[in-house]
């Protein structure tokens, strides 16, 4: 049974992709950042009559990621064979109201934290000749949108920094690709209503243009858990794949 590593699995995609995956008959290794919150997930899977193992893990903490990756190797024959890089936030605000620590969470989060997972399952895939490693970027990673600079900005650096991934690990039997989904129903998403900040003199456009998003009933999680799995069965991975609404076809 193929081991998936599935980081942010205790909400949104995140959350059902694990259970996607298990259901698929992937060994699934579900991150959290909190013991309760692995137990609601292992709890929601088993709920389904499936399995999702978790391990603690905050991306954002160089140790967090060693300590995560030292047990799933531990529960594995010696690594996972795929990562999903699913853990993410997304600061809301205009441009000179964005706190620099909020900047900074962005990128450490969605870049960094990114980063730091796959450098640390890289040598044993390549050593295997054989992985996956799977970049939730977003449609935000092409496009810039208003109010989410730092969001944009770190997607956009995810995308590049994936691109040249691809290439060095071309050959090697590691395939990297990017999910790029448009608005997914998710707490992510109300967060980013709840989050901007009421006294911005841009509140009001902003809120207008979020309830129109929200107007256009984004779909659910499920669709992403779903490309995602089509990336993981798919022979040769795509470089991308596009999902939801706003979604163009990949060249
Ligand atoms: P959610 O907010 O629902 O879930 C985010 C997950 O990431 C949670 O499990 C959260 O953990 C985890 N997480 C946050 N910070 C860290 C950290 N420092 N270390 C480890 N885990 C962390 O968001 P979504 O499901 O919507 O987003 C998942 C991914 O999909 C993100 O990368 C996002 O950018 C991308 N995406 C989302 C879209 C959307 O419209 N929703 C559209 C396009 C892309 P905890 O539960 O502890 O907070």
């Amino acid at each position: 049974m193929k081991t998936v590593v599935v980081t942010g699995a205790t909400s949104g995609i995140g959350k059902a992709t694990a259970l996607d995956l298990a259901a698929c008959r992937f060994h699934v290794i579900g991150t959290a950042r909190t013991p309760d919150k692995a137990e609601k997930l292992t709890a929601a899977a088993a709920e389904l009559g499936l399995t999702v193992h978790t391990v603690l893990l905050d991306v954002t903490d160089p140790r967090s990621c060693q300590d995560a990756v030292v047990e799933i190797d531990a529960l594995t024959d010696g690594g996972p064979w795929a990562l999903v890089n699913n853990a993410g936030i997304a600061p809301v605000g205009a441009f000179e109201d964005v706190a620099e620590a909020d900047a900074r969470a962005a990128l450490e989060v969605n870049l960094l934290g990114v980063a730091r997972m796959t450098g640390l399952v890289l040598p044993g895939m390549r050593r295997r000749r054989e992985g996956r490693i799977v970049q939730l970027s977003s449609l935000g990673g092409l496009v810039s949108v208003p109010f989410n600079g730092w969001y944009c900005a770190s997607k956009h650096a995810l995308e590049a920094l994936t691109d040249s991934l691809r290439m060095e690990i071309a050959g090697s039997g590691v395939h990297a690709c990017l999910i790029e989904p448009g608005f997914t129903d998710t707490p992510m998403l109300s967060k980013g209503l709840a989050d901007f900040p009421a006294d911005s003199r841009y509140a009001h456009g902003y809120m207008a243009a979020r309830r129109l998003i929200a107007s256009w009933s984004p779909p659910g999680p499920e669709t992403v858990a779903r490309t995602v799995r089509r990336a993981l069965l798919a022979p040769k991975p795509r470089r991308r794949y596009r999902c939801g609404p706003g979604a163009v076809p990949a060249p």
